[in-house]
């Protein structure tokens, strides 16, 4: 068993820059990288809203140039997952990774969120045959192709539109008349050529002999039924919190997302929060770093307290 002043979980910009100040302030903290390591940035190609950087920066660069920051001030990176938490003695935090036992005086969680998936039986099978909730990782395989996306937010016509640089047709299905994405994002599915919104629709099954060859649509109004030939599916549908492995050893929201209590600070005092996580609102790379930095700031005030 190691013991630690500092664990922080999570390798997003949320970890890492919690990692940098704490690393900084000589906490030596152990990140855990989990099981993407980077964070969501890793499966996105250019970045072009983190200030610093005019000409855009690749998030897998983003990422890897954090954990070096962190890394040159003397955090501890192992490319692991926590399963399993004991929090029940707040000063003596339990963490575990399999059979491995970790202690900690004090716990960031910057554990972010995963892509939703639909509710849909056949999912499963045709995973990487054809369906995917990464425009950014998979859209290459589609060239010259016909896709779908679904969702109606900023994330779904966003994919889209990416996804138009390799494929000859994508369909936006939306579930509502109107799409929630801001009115920027609606202007450039309106001007690209290749995006055919679907409104009121949901996709009810999904068919194909080994890939995924078509899906049904049914129409939220109607309850008809119609059948959309495609060559992959893109799923932008939100996404869910990484708290499962907590089981309810902390606060969280009727969604899952960790309860904040002031400022970065759990319902436990020894254990903080940064990101996505916690953030069902903003959910952006500059904020997450934001929360980071405050996450680590209290944590290194609370040790200091001891
Ligand atoms: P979101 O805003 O929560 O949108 C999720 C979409 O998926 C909604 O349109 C929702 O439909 C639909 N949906 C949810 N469950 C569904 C289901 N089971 N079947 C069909 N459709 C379903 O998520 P997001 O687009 O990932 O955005 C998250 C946050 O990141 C937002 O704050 C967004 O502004 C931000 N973001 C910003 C940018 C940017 O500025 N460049 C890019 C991406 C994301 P309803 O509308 O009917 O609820």
């Amino acid at each position: 068993m190691t013991k630690e002043k500092l664990i922080i979980l999570g390798s997003g910009p949320a970890g890492f820059t919690a990692s940098i100040y704490a690393a900084r302030a000589e906490l030596a903290p152990l990140v855990f990288e989990g099981s993407e390591p980077g964070g969501q940035l890793i499966g996105t190609t250019e970045v072009e809203n983190f200030p610093g950087f005019p000409k855009g920066i690749t998030g897998p660069q983003l990422m890897n140039d954090m954990r070096e920051q962190a890394k040159r001030f003397g955090a501890k990176t192992i490319f692991k997952s926590i399963d399993k938490v004991d929090f029940s003695n707040v000063k003596n935090l339990k963490l575990y990774s399999g059979t491995e036992e970790y202690s900690a005086k004090c716990v960031i969680i910057a554990t972010g969120a995963s892509a939703r998936w639909l509710p849909l039986e056949k999912g499963e099978k045709y995973k990487g045959k054809g369906y995917s909730a990464c425009a950014t990782c998979d859209g290459a395989f589609f060239r010259e192709k016909t896709v779908a996306v679904v969702g109606g937010g900023d994330s779904a016509i966003e994919e889209a539109d990416f996804l138009t640089r390799f494929t000859t047709k994508v369909y936006l299905i939306h579930r509502r008349d109107e799409f929630r994405a801001s009115k920027a994002m609606q202007a450039r599915m309106e001007t690209n050529e290749k995006i055919e919104p679907l409104y009121n629709k949901t996709i009810s099954d999904m068919r194909g002999e080994n890939l995924l060859e078509s899906v049904e649509l049914t129409d939220t109004v109607t309850n008809k039924k119609s059948e959309l030939e495609l060559n992959g599916l893109f799923v932008a549908i939100g996404h869910t919190p990484n708290t499962k492995f907590l089981d309810r050893a902390i606060d969280l929201d009727e969604r899952g997302f960790i309860q904040i209590q002031n400022h970065t600070h759990t319902n436990i005092p020894s254990v903080f929060v940064a990101g996505d996580v916690a953030d069902p609102h903003y959910q952006q790379a500059i904020t997450a770093a934001g929360g980071g930095c405050m996450a680590a700031l209290d944590a290194e005030k609370y040790l200091a307290g001891l």
